[in-house]
């Protein structure tokens, strides 16, 4: 280490700092990585690796990249899953060694840079603590000032912060050291580094944050510790991010629609299952928004549906205002489109990092907002404001008019400040004396040729040609000789010179001064302009969703108090709004006192999956507060949707899907309720024939019989025999996707209707699919042997079933259902698995 440089060992020092991430040290135009760091980051970013001798004899692994691309690089390590510290230098260079600092730690939760920021997704860091059973989890976004915080106790608390966190959906998520949570794929997990404080101290470091608001939030003392854990790391790694959080709020989660993971992808929520896009998801068809809050807004709302039925009809009043007048709804969008993101803007101005060009767009979105309140008060008349009042913020906005320079050549305009004022005028009236200094010269020694110039190295000077020479006066001293010409500079000018720099620096200065007033000022008021980019994102909310409703005519939907499901003429919003063919609209009814459970056979590819979460979709779309693609719905109020898919067999993935599935199965059991939807669509298809059908009808008689249960259920399957449980059960109804066939071809209809269907059609679709005609033809033999060896009723997959009952049969329905629980029903499972697998 003897040999190491001073500017080695400053590394150093640095680097036993920050241990654990990629340190970019700047040097120069660069930031530099040494060592590992080198080695790791050349990798990731596929940028050269060098050495550099740093000391004498001592040769270091090292590479760089341009500090003013850095932006561009960043993201990428944050990818690969690594923090990256950034080490500034401070102060101005000088002859010694230039102070050096990180001045960010950066993850994937703390980034505020905006080209590694998605305009329409929140970025959320999450905290979890688990203290004595219970869990307390925070989240908050840097860029916006969003920060909550939630208490777990009593039963299955991991399975429920973990449902919680998909939710939420952050990028980063802090835990404690053996923390039993996983968070869902591909978030980054870092650890806390420091540990959780008391929670007293909990209790003093969020307030010395957010004030007064963390007693009104009302927050248990695990959802303190997790919000103060959460500041600490937000201090250690990035302290000016902590000005951007004025309020802490208590999340609730029993006032949202409850969607578990599974179901939110089986539904397409927010990601399309084809690429995992938001195009062909449901947020993709209902982002219509016209600002970065608003779609933020949307998509939370799309996450998180709601059960207050107040709170819902409230948005949806919104919507049918702005529906009812499509001149009102186009203003409001079009002058939208021209506000930018308040929301991090005003995030940047309480850091205190706003730039001028971006203080100007604020100053111009005001404007908009202003003529978009104006329109909107015009056609309330009077009446109150569904989304609340729109405040143009008239104050700030004249203030920014008043100091900004609207071309953006200054910073500040003239006549904002006397002293900046004068200042400017000093240097412009010596920057005059100088430009006529020229012509003056020029008649005073009579060199035509003479010049008055300007470099960065020299500062003025005065240009003659050699040959005039003889011609310069006394007072004229010589600087440089170039090849044709020789420059001088006289005492005067170096005096106007010297008043042209100190007029600049002194206006510099004062401009620099007014401009960190300026956004003080913003900071000390934005309270206002957070209220109204909150209010915005509601309006450009609204206007999105009744442009949607009005574009493919959807419906208000009415909520029924008695349990009510009647959905007339419902349609996909993503299979009618991306299928070229005519959608096929059908009903869905499961009124009080009638049956609550629908079984629905027909083929595939009839439409089984779609109706299934045509119906789920319609009933999340009415709780996220929007209309819904039907004639009309009467719907109740739902707490939970559960959807699954039966498995089809995975061998690749090596791991029992079958067990996977039933898992699943056992947790909706577990917990739905009264005012749940449950979809299943192909349960028990992982397994063979008798198990399949075995689990499938025992679900079934599962959800009729059980008394806490009966929960709003369809389940389509391909198993006929399950068509008969409507017999003996009278709460179960069946339907079936209707088919014609034309010319021995199968045309679906896509209807669903009334009963049972009759005929698996699978040759006709293996026919559709293209199996070669050699293939089906020859199914076709087999089937009409079989259909003559067992009798005409037997094409169904029941069929196979020995004639007599099976002893499996005998013991599920022996089983007290009452009294099981999901485990024993598994372990139960699995006994006539292989009790099956015998025989
Ligand atoms: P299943 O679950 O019965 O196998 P799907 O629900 O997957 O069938 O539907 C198959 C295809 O049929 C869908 O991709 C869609 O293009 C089309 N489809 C489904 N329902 C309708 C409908 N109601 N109207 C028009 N086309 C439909």
């Amino acid at each position: 280490m003897t040999n190491a440089s001073p500017l080695r060992r400053q590394y150093l020092d640095i680097k036993r700092l920050h241990p654990d991430a990629i340190l970019l040290f700047r040097l120069g135009d660069f930031y530099e990585m040494f060592n590992d760091d080198a080695r790791t980051a050349s990798e990731v970013l596929q940028i050269v690796l060098t050495s550099r001798e740093l000391g004498k004899g001592v040769r270091i692994p090292m590479c760089g990249v341009p500090f003013h691309a850095a932006e561009n690089y960043i993201p990428r390590l944050l990818d690969a899953g690594h923090k990256v510290a950034v080490c500034d230098q401070i102060g101005t260079p000088g002859s010694g060694l230039v102070d050096r600092q990180v001045t960010r730690v950066i993850t994937p939760g703390t980034v505020i840079d905006d080209s590694m920021l998605m305009p329409d997704r929140n970025n959320y860091l999450a905290a979890i603590v688990e203290i004595d059973g219970g869990c307390g989890l925070a989240f908050a976004d840097v860029t916006t000032g969003e920060l909550a915080a939630l208490d777990f106790t009593g039963a299955s608390v991991v399975e429920r912060v973990q449902r919680e966190l998909t939710r939420i959906g952050p990028t980063e998520v802090l835990l404690g050291e053996g923390s039993q949570i996983r968070p869902p794929d591909g978030v980054h997990v870092s650890t806390a580094d420091r540990p959780i404080p008391a929670s007293d101290d909990a209790h003093e470091a969020v307030k010395r944050v957010v004030g007064p608001s963390v007693t009104a939030a009302g927050l248990g003392d695990r959802a303190i510790c997790a919000a103060a854990t959460l500041l600490n790391y937000l201090e250690t790694n990035h302290a000016e991010a902590l000005h951007v959080f004025t309020t802490i709020h208590a999340a609730a989660i029993g006032d949202q629609l409850e969607l578990d993971e599974f179901t939110r992808r089986n539904l397409e929520v927010d990601r399309s299952s084809f690429d995992g896009g938001k195009d062909g998801s449901l947020l993709g068809l209902m982002d219509r928004s016209k600002t970065p809050m608003g779609a933020r807004l949307i998509r939370r709302r799309l996450q998180s549906p709601l059960v207050d039925r107040a709170a819902i009809e409230r948005r949806l009043d919104s919507i049918a205002w702005l529906a009812g007048d499509a001149r009102l709804r186009s203003t409001v969008r079009e002058g939208l489109g021209k506000v930018g993101d308040l929301e991090r803007t005003v995030a940047r101005i309480r850091r205190g990092n706003a730039r001028p060009d971006e203080l100007l767009r604020l100053a111009r979105s005001l404007s908009r907002i202003e003529a978009i309140a104006r329109a909107v008060d015009g056609a309330l008349d009077g009446a109150e404001a569904p989304m609340g009042v729109l405040d143009p913020c008239a104050e700030i906005s004249d203030l920014l008019q008043r100091a900004l320079d609207p071309d953006g050549e200054t910073i500040i305009r003239l006549g904002y400040d006397r002293d900046l004022d004068e200042a400017r005028a000093a240097s412009g009236a010596a920057k005059d004396w100088i430009a006529d200094l020229q012509a003056r010269l020029r008649t005073q020694t009579g060199i035509k040729a003479l010049k008055v110039g300007y470099n960065r190295v020299f500062g003025y000077y005065i240009e003659v040609g050699k040959s005039s020479a003889s011609s310069v006066p006394d007072d004229f001293e010589p600087r440089q000789t170039l090849t044709n010409s020789l420059r001088y500079v006289t005492p005067q000018l170096k005096e106007y010179e010297s008043k042209v720099l100190t007029a600049n620096e002194r206006a510099d200065e004062r401009e620099a001064r007014l401009f960190a007033e300026l956004v003080q000022k913003l900071a000390g008021n934005s309270e206002r302009l957070s209220a109204t980019a909150a209010t915005a994102a509601r309006l450009d909310a609204a206007a999105a969703f009744s442009e949607l409703a009005a574009d493919r005519s959807y419906v208000r939907p009415e909520f029924t108090t008695d349990g009510e499901l009647d959905i007339r003429d419902g349609r996909h919003p993503v299979v009618e709004a991306t299928q070229p063919e005519r959608f096929v609209p059908n009903d869905a009814r499961m009124a009080a006192g009638d049956p609550h459970i629908m079984i629905l056979t027909g083929p595939n590819m009839a439409g089984k999956s779609t109706f299934l979460r045509q119906v789920a979709l319609i009933a999340l779309m009415a709780q996220a507060g929007s209309y819904v693609p039907a004639a009309s719905a009467r719907l109740p109020i739902i707490d939970r949707i559960f959807t699954r898919v039966g498995a089809r067999d995975d061998l690749a993935s090596g791991r029992s899907t079958f067990l996977v599935e039933m898992t699943e199965l056992s947790s909706i059991l577990s917990r739905a309720t009264p005012d749940s939807l449950i979809v299943l669509d192909e349960i028990g298809r992982g397994t063979s024939t008798y198990d399949g059908v075995s689990i499938a009808k025992s679900v079934v008689e599962f959800l009729h019989n059980h008394p806490r249960i009966r929960a709003k259920t369809i389940f389509a399957t391909h198993y006929h025999e399950l068509t008969t449980l409507a017999e003996r059960l009278p709460r179960v109804a069946n339907y079936n996707v209707s088919v014609a066939e034309q010319g021995g071809k199968v045309i679906f209809l896509h209807k669903i209707v009334p009963g049972a269907s009759d005929r698996s059609y699978g040759i006709h679709v293996a026919r559709l699919a293209g199996l070669p005609d050699a293939v089906t033809r020859r199914a076709e033999e087999i089937l009409s042997q079989l259909e003559a060896e067992n009798g005409r009723q037997l094409p169904s997959q029941m069929s196979l079933l020995p004639p007599d009952r099976h002893p499996v049969l005998e013991q599920i329905e022996a089983l007290d259902l009452e009294d099981i629980s999901p485990l024993e029903a598994l372990n139960k499972l699995y006994e006539w698995r292989s009790e099956l697998d015998k025989t």
